[in-house]
């Protein structure tokens, strides 16, 4: 079995203005660090409405299509823009998530990791947000529960921001639990671990400033695993965000390269004992390109040990 690795090429046709963390050479550095590695390459098709529609409303969908701008930038709020190239990027984000899910339940490969932008925790049902437009993950995370007819799936966000969105989009089916670990205090403010949502499915790990990765990893097997452990998911989705890298320049976590190496591995030894190691990883944030792309690598890696 191989790992997949699913983006585009229209994901760097996605521009934000000048200046902006979230920017088209994210992609160009995780995907030239991915480059030597053995790995099943796929262009990540376009989501179908249908998809997103699991997720958002028409009139979201309508919003983002109808902001893009012929050239320039639309900001849809302070820190969201679109492009003229973002309404294909946003597609192929959401649609790569997808088909990685259809790969993996498929049995085409073992796991797999997509790296498309722009990124997708923030997004709520009508609220671009935090860079995002759709919410990638959840989309997904929906898709192998209503196509596939799957009977339960985890999502873990280990992006160092509150996963606002994936929460909001998936906190009413209880089919889906959602774990999210996150700065506190941080942007969006959001994320106290009183958040459990209306089935109990949510869990929120808040994380204090200047804490490292060894806290991350305690908290992790001490919270996470036994609460992957009672849901029995048949599929684990990760938002991979490797913001909590103490190069990043958005947040005060300090966790090094191989910490994410650790993180990957404990959550891949759970998938192996819970789902068949059945996993797909969505990027997220990470806005250090260096410590961005060697984040990425390192996890990677240990996706490809996990399917070999
Ligand atoms: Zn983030």
């Amino acid at each position: 079995m191989t790992t997949a690795l699913l983006s585009h090429t229209d994901c760097l046709s996605h521009v934000n203005p000048p200046g902006a963390p979230e920017q088209v050479a994210r992609l160009h550095y995780i995907l030239r660090a991915l480059e030597d590695l053995d790995l099943h390459r796929v262009d990540a098709p376009m989501a179908t409405d249908a998809d997103l529609l699991r997720c958002h409303p028409q009139s979201h969908l309508d919003h983002i299509r109808n902001s893009i701008p012929a050239d320039g930038y639309t900001a849809l709020d302070a820190d969201t823009s679109v492009s003229p190239g973002s309404l294909n990027a946003a597609y192929r984000a959401a649609g790569g998530a997808v088909k990685a899910v259809d790969m993996v339940l498929g049995g085409e490969v073992q796991n797999a990791f997509v790296a498309t932008r722009p990124p997708g925790h923030h997004a709520e049902q009508t609220t671009p947000m935090g860079f995002c437009l759709f919410g990638n993950v959840a989309i997904a995370a929906k898709h192998a529960l209503d196509h596939h007819g799957l009977s339960r799936v985890a999502v873990v966000d280990f992006d160092v921001h509150h996963g606002n969105g994936t929460q909001a989009l998936l906190q009413d089916d209880p089919r889906a639990l959602v774990v999210t670990s996150q700065q506190m205090p941080l942007w969006p403010g959001t994320g106290e671990a009183s958040e459990r949502g209306p089935h109990g499915t949510v869990l929120n790990l808040p994380l204090p400033p200047a804490s490292d990765g060894a806290h991350a990893i305690e908290v992790y097997k001490s919270k996470v695993l036994p609460a992957f452990a009672k849901h029995q998911p048949e599929l684990i989705l990760i938002s991979a965000g490797f913001d909590a890298h103490q190069d990043d320049p958005l947040a005060n976590l300090n966790w090094s390269t191989e910490d994410f190496r650790t993180m990957t591995k404990m959550i891949l030894q759970s998938a192996q004992n819970l789902c068949k190691g059945r996993v797909v990883s969505v990027l997220e944030g990470g806005y250090d390109l260096d410590a961005l792309a060697a984040s990425a690598r390192v996890h990677v890696q240990e996706l490809i040990k996990a399917a070999t």
